[in-house]
């Protein structure tokens, strides 16, 4: 699938931090390469519009929070315009994964913090810390794994099955049914919000995640194998600094090796990307 520059550039706003979604035009169908399966169905419990619609105001919490700190990137930042351009590439290719995406408008941010962070809420809303650029050095392409990583968890809606799973086993249907659109919905959409940073993925969510992203971003022409290149930095650098996304995101053996078996899969995609130029 080839989508111009041209067209990529037209879906660009050029407001701060914000990014349309990807078209219908630019959500041609497309075989996927990596083998996930089918998205839990679990995730229906929660609706997604509702889950959105928390994520959405919890993003602006965050950034409202860090504005007051002086800790919000502005728009001419280096690292946040290099930030957008990563972007603007993967955002064509998740479609596919997800046809909300139709309705998501995506948003990339840069917080000053030393944390080593990253994350994407539900319905495409992206931070970046810059501790985690400076402190790991990453590349662009370094830097797309895990873009696309966050946005495989948005779009692979792994907040809405961990949080369904969370709600039915820990306090039962009743707050299933809650969820479902039968009373106090603004109390529930407020705790959803809250839970949203503090969530922690299982394994095979993970594992997911990493095979989505590592597909997007190849399509988007970043090269596969610095995802393997990423883990093993962020093996090396455990222990320094805040380890606020390894202790999320366990760097294991395993899971570098389940990027390196899945290599063979996108490295095509990556060289027809790179030679559309
Ligand atoms: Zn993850």
């Amino acid at each position: 699938m080839a989508v111009s520059a041209a067209s990529a550039q037209n879906r660009w706003h050029p407001r701060r931090g914000f990014l349309l979604a990807a078209g219908a035009a630019a959500a041609a169908p497309v075989l996927a390469q990596v083998d996930v399966g089918s998205a839990s169905s679990m995730r229906n419990l929660v609706p997604a519009e509702q889950m959105e619609a928390s994520a959405k105001q919890q993003y602006s919490q965050v950034l409202a929070e860090a504005k007051s700190k002086n800790a919000l990137a502005p728009s001419d930042h280096p690292q946040l315009k290099r930030l957008h351009g990563i972007a603007r590439r993967l955002i064509p290719f998740t479609a596919q994964w997800n046809p909300r995406v139709a309705e998501w408008r995506w948003e990339v941010n840069l917080l000053n913090s030393k944390q080593l962070n990253a994350w994407c809420m539900p319905g495409g809303k992206i931070a970046f810390y810059t501790g985690i650029l400076e402190q790991l050095q990453l590349t662009d392409d370094e830097v797309a794994m895990i873009m696309g990583h966050e946005m495989a968890h948005a779009l692979r809606e792994h907040a809405r099955e961990r949080l369904a799973k969370s709600k039915v086993t820990s306090i039962g249907l009743s707050v299933a049914s809650t969820l479902l659109g039968l009373g106090q919905i603004g109390d529930v959409a407020a705790n959803l919000g809250t839970q949203l940073l503090t969530l922690k993925y299982s394994r095979d969510d993970e594992t997911e995640a990493d095979l989505v992203g590592l597909e997007i971003a190849a399509r988007g022409g970043f090269w596969p194998e610095a995802s393997v290149n990423l883990w093993k930095k962020m093996l090396a650098s455990n222990g320094n600094g805040s380890p606020s996304f390894l202790s999320t995101h366990p760097s294991g053996s395993n899971r570098i090796q389940e990027l390196q078996a899945n290599l063979p899969k996108v490295q095509h995609l990556y060289e027809q990307a790179k030679q559309a130029g």
